[in-house]
């Protein structure tokens, strides 16, 4: 018979309780004990949510204090010598070590490195491998949540993350041998797991092997068949999970492997169902996943119904309905929603109501449509009226948009010549200084904006109090000395929120949290319809700012495809399609901004590599329309508008053709983190435009000298010309307090200084 499950639940619990706990935890305010119940009682509500909506399986294993990655090397026992090594069972304090170099109890190290979980915004903790690895079983977590979960229900699948996809995020700590190599050793503790798994009389296990959906070398494709082979699953069941992608030219290795059940996104990929169920034998459980893990859309049950008679044909009674992913991606419960308005929040489904959608789509499998002919005919006129929706169509914006040709992506003149008409606009020094945007954060600004959000003060004392601050920092510049200031960024408390709360077309949730990492939650925008500006989102800070100095001032925005990259985004028309609504209201603030007299203008683009598609043949044309829409953006302004752009912590080697393809004339970027290694990319390619390379990291509390900060920049020198660089940090400084930010950029500028004499000399 169809069965319904989910491939994991949201962890931080509803109303974030894991965050506040592990916060008071870290801070020395709650004991191990007092934190271990908060997470006991977010397993159970996860649990009981699971049993009370009726699903077969009630998925065990997925909960964790930080990041899952780092449960399975404790699990595995995995643990840098840094960190005491492995000795009987990892405990908290050292978990917490390795993710957050400190924990109350514990001295402070180097905590391990963090990333990126494939294209999603969660981030987990790279698990870092020596030559001669061991590995051994070190924790008992896991079997701990199955036998409490047991008291609710025998139904029980725990989930591990497989061998392969483990090793495959994890980091050869030296280059001398291949991670690959350490595959015979691991695969005799996931057979330990396993015996602890078959005494527990566990019928299915979950084993998630993502990384089948990407490139495979040769040797990670052959390795598959070799490690399912030696692990000895006896009476347990395998359902090896796969998601954010389409298995493709993995597909015939992964028929050939000896699991009982193979799990498919099919809101990823929802092309790959026929050939799925061509390459895998009819013995075996397919398990669809249709109900999208990476968004908050209700689901169109008649179109997902239409999908089921293929793989009925297929397996008969063995397919299983599924979330196409983890819910770890998508709000806890909608039902927290009390400010969203009716016709909106129908619209939408968090994991609690994503359950409930399996559970319906599995009943309506077996007991057949007619049963629950009302829930689809009410699930019908939801879908037909949202697609009507005045709230979505805006006419004007379509027609706009419909208009849009390559001429509106091009400046008026190339780089070169644009590069004159700036260069006597704007009368910069050689080693020009700026920063990135943003200035401290202060406990002061934060509770202005929140007092005026909450209506508690005066609309006239916020934008004075704000006021106050933008003089204060276009004060601190000069005092720096610093070439080309920013205002500084006191009213936003985040990059794509500000935006966002003025565009039309964005809705914005009031606990609608997503697990960042560890304790660290993002709270994306909904964005439901096409998107318009009202009126100038930016002008009057920038102007304010401008009129309070000799010096330019940048104005500062959030480019299209990192607006897009953080926010939920509709999924009733294409990705590119909503990009460029986005890059059209940007376009109008741009020039604006130009209009009023503001002519260096910086779009951030920060998350433009993060959304970059799995699959290697699917680049270019995802970096086509983010090109393409970061063009139209910017592309409206004279010769002499100086447009700046910002990237960050991101591996943009591999894309710096593209980027070089936004022809921003200035280009900031993160590099210090990596000593200059991005200078490498420019070995091969000459990168056209003008280029800051981060030439300190903000994120460490360290003032760099003024020292190191030349040395930065003579490496860049061997790979930029004079003219084309530019002095400035990595990121923005809104992180930092006011001492820090000011003896770090008093060393960048004397830096520059340095440097400018003695080429400056050189030069005449
Ligand atoms: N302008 C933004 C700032 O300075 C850029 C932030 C980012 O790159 N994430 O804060
Ligand atoms: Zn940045």
């Amino acid at each position: 018979m169809t069965q319904s499950h989910i491939l994991g639940f949201p962890r931080i619990g509803a109303q974030r309780e894991l965050k506040k706990a592990l916060e008071a935890y870290w801070k020395g305010d709650i004991t191990q004990d007092e934190l271990e119940q908060v997470g006991q009682t977010i397993k159970e509500n996860n649990w009981q949510t699971q049993k009370n909506a009726g699903l077969d399986f009630i998925t065990v294993g997925d909960f964790s204090w930080y990041d899952h990655v780092l449960d399975t090397s404790v699990l595995l026992g995995v643990v840098p010598k840094r960190f005491g090594g492995v000795r009987g069972k990892v405990d908290l304090n050292t978990y917490f070590c390795m993710a957050r170099g400190q924990a109350p109890q514990t001295r402070e190290t180097t905590a391990c490195e963090m990333t990126k979980w494939f294209n999603t915004n969660y981030h987990y903790i790279v698990p870092e491998f020596t030559a001669d690895q061991l590995f051994r079983l070190s924790s008992d977590k896991l079997f701990a949540e199955i036998d409490a979960a047991r008291k609710l229900t025998p139904n029980i699948k725990p989930v591990i993350l497989g061998p392969l996809t483990y090793l495959w995020l994890g980091k050869a700590k030296d280059d001398a041998f291949d991670k690959l190599d350490l595959l015979d050793k691991i695969i005799p503790v996931y057979n330990q797991i396993f015996d602890e798994l078959k005494k527990r009389n566990i019928e299915w296990v979950q084993i998630d092997e993502p990384i089948l959906v990407l490139d495979l070398p040769e040797t990670w494709k052959n390795a598959y068949s070799k490690a399912y082979h030696q692990l000895d699953f006896g009476n347990l069941k395998c359902l090896l999970t796969t998601y954010f992608g389409a298995l493709d030219d993995n597909l015939a290795l992964v028929g050939e492997l000896p699991v009982h059940g193979l799990h498919i996104d099919l809101c990823a990929a929802p092309e790959q169902l026929i050939p799925v169920l061509k390459a895998i034998a009819n013995d075996k459980v397919i398990s669809l996943g249709i109900i999208n893990g990476r968004n908050i859309w209700r689901a169109d049950l008649q179109k997902l119904l239409k999908l089921l008679p293929e793989a009925y044909q297929h397996s008969s009674n063995k397919f299983w309905i599924a979330s196409s992913s983890s819910l770890l991606h998508v709000p806890v419960d909608l039902e927290s929603e009390t400010k969203l308005d009716q016709e909106l929040k129908g619209w939408l489904a968090f994991a609690k109501q994503k359950i409930d959608e399996v559970v319906l789509l599995t009943q309506i499998t077996i007991k057949g449509e007619q049963a629950f002919a009302q829930q689809l005919a009410e699930n019908k006129a939801l879908i037909q009226a949202k697609l009507q929706s005045p709230r979505i169509h805006n006419p004007l914006v379509q027609k706009r948009l419909a208009q849009v040709t390559v001429e509106h992506t091009r400046r008026q003149s190339d780089y070169e010549q644009r590069a004159l008409f700036q260069r006597s606009a704007l009368q910069l020094p050689l080693f020009p200084t700026t920063t990135i945007g943003s200035f401290p954060q202060t406990q002061e600004i934060r509770a202005a904006r929140q007092l005026y959000k909450a209506g508690k003060i005066a609309e006239d004392d916020y934008l004075s109090k704000m006021r106050e601050e933008i003089a204060s920092v276009i004060q601190a510049q000069e005092e720096l000395d610093i070439d080309v200031l920013v205002h500084g960024e006191a009213e936003r408390n985040d990059m794509v929120e500000y935006f966002g709360e003025l565009l039309d077309g964005f809705a914005f949730t009031s606990h609608a949290w997503v697990q960042s990492y560890g304790s660290r939650c993002v709270k994306p925008p909904i964005i439901y319809g096409d998107v318009s500006r009202q009126k100038a989102m930016t002008v009057n800070w920038s102007q304010y700012a401008q009129s309070l100095t000799d010096r330019r001032v940048k104005g500062m925005l959030t480019g299209p495809v990192t607006i897009l990259a953080w926010s939920f985004v509709r999924d009733d028309q294409s990705y590119s399609d909503t990009a460029l609504q986005i890059a059209l209201a940007l376009r109008d603030e741009v020039l604006d901004l130009e209009q009023a007299g503001i002519t260096v203008i910086q779009i951030d683009e920060p998350a433009i590599r993060e959304a970059l598609p799995l699959r290697k043949k699917d680049w270019s044309q995802y970096l086509d329309w983010a090109v393409f829409a970061f063009r139209l953006a910017s592309s409206g302004v004279s010769n002499s508008t100086q447009i700046h752009t910002h990237m960050c912590y991101s591996e943009f080697n591999d894309i710096i053709q593209a980027i070089a393809a936004l022809d921003a004339d200035v280009i900031t970027i993160e590099s210090s983190r990596s000593q200059m290694d991005l200078l490498k990319a420019f070995e091969s390619f000459a990168y056209p435009n003008e280029i800051g390379p981060g030439v300190y990291d903000i994120h460490s509390p360290r003032i760099p000298d003024h020292q190191e900060i030349i040395d930065n920049l003579e490496k860049a020198t061997q790979h930029i010309p004079l003219d084309r660089l530019w002095v400035n940090p990595d990121c923005g400084l809104k992180t930092r307090d006011w001492p820090e930010v000011k003896a770090a950029l008093s060393n960048m500028v004397f830096a520059a200084k340095l440097l400018r004499n003695k080429y400056e000399e050189y030069e005449e």
